[in-house]
């Protein structure tokens, strides 16, 4: 099998950050216990790795002890949260993307100046999760699909902000949509750079291979929408999170595969699928 790996796959700079925060803390306070809610980047094998290391994963803030230290996810969290658990003499670590403290930024300021707040994004993610709680919660709606705009009521005037992992063209038909819901919008661009240069690179090989793999965490928002691209392009897509997940008979036919990977998707997995696929 003739095998090609689509540009910029492996880490992406804010998950490469994060990983390099969480790891010199677990070295600095390894006389205390390190706490996280959830996982700090959306790959099984890496959590697997830093629990190893010394992480404790907990589901909320009674689990965690007074004097212990706590990693902010790359997805960011609530302000209130970290208020709550700093006032328990927590130190706090805070691994947040750039990228999604800019959207959370931006999510205050349109709330602050009283835009009904439009977050174009997956309601259940944690990222989104956490810019909502940087907005008046009372005053917004979030819209993951067109299909959705019809819960939104006319408004005064909106203003937009996107998950970061979006998908362009999704984010634009939504933009369209929303021109008949208030006379005055203001939009941020809120997709991260590095993921619209990724899902552009996926989209290209997808259109020149017999078969795509997109390697990473089924829960990562960035690596289900390389997938969701890469199958328009390429009917043979698959979703996988290890080289153990391939099955010869979805190669049936097939010259050529692409692969690519998510922003959490360490370049040891790309590699192994990359070597797998070789041998066929
Ligand atoms: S994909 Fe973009 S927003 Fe997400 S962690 Fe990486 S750099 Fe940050």
């Amino acid at each position: 099998m003739q095998v090609e790996i689509a540009g910029l796959a492996g880490y992406c700079f804010g998950v490469k950050r994060a990983l390099r925060i969480t790891e010199t803390t677990l070295k600095k306070y390894k006389d205390k216990k390190v706490y996280s809610i959830g996982q700090i980047i959306h790959n099984r094998g890496v959590i697997e790795d830093l629990k190893a290391k010394g992480l404790i994963l907990v589901e909320n803030e009674e689990q965690i002890e007074p004097g212990s230290v706590f990693i902010v996810r790359s997805h960011g969290m609530s302000p209130d949260f970290i208020k709550k658990i700093k006032a328990k003499d927590v130190k706090i670590v805070d691994t947040a993307c750039p990228f999604v403290k800019r959207a959370q930024s931006k999510a205050k300021m349109l709330s602050g100046r009283g835009y009904h707040l439009v977050i174009i994004g997956n309601s259940k993610h944690p990222e989104v999760l956490s810019e909502m709680e940087h907005a008046d919660k009372g005053n917004l709606t979030i819209i993951e699909t067109p299909a959705e705009l019809g819960t939104l009521k006319k408004q005064k005037k909106i203003g937009v902000i996107m998950q970061t992992t979006q998908i362009k063209e999704n984010a634009k038909a939504i933009i369209a949509g929303l021109l008949d819901k208030a006379d005055e919008i203001l939009i941020a661009n809120t997709i991260c750079v590095i993921t619209q240069n990724r899902q552009e690179v996926t989209r290209e090989l997808a259109k020149t291979v017999d078969a795509m793999f997109i390697v990473g965490g089924k829960n990562s928002a960035n690596t289900t929408h390389l997938a969701q691209i890469s199958s328009q392009y390429c009917k043979n897509t698959y979703h996988i999170e290890s080289y153990k997940e391939i099955k010869k008979s979805w190669l049936e036919h097939s010259i050529k595969a692409g692969v690519s990977g998510g922003a959490s998707t360490p370049k040891d997995d790309i590699k192994d699928v990359k070597e797998f696929l070789e041998k066929l």
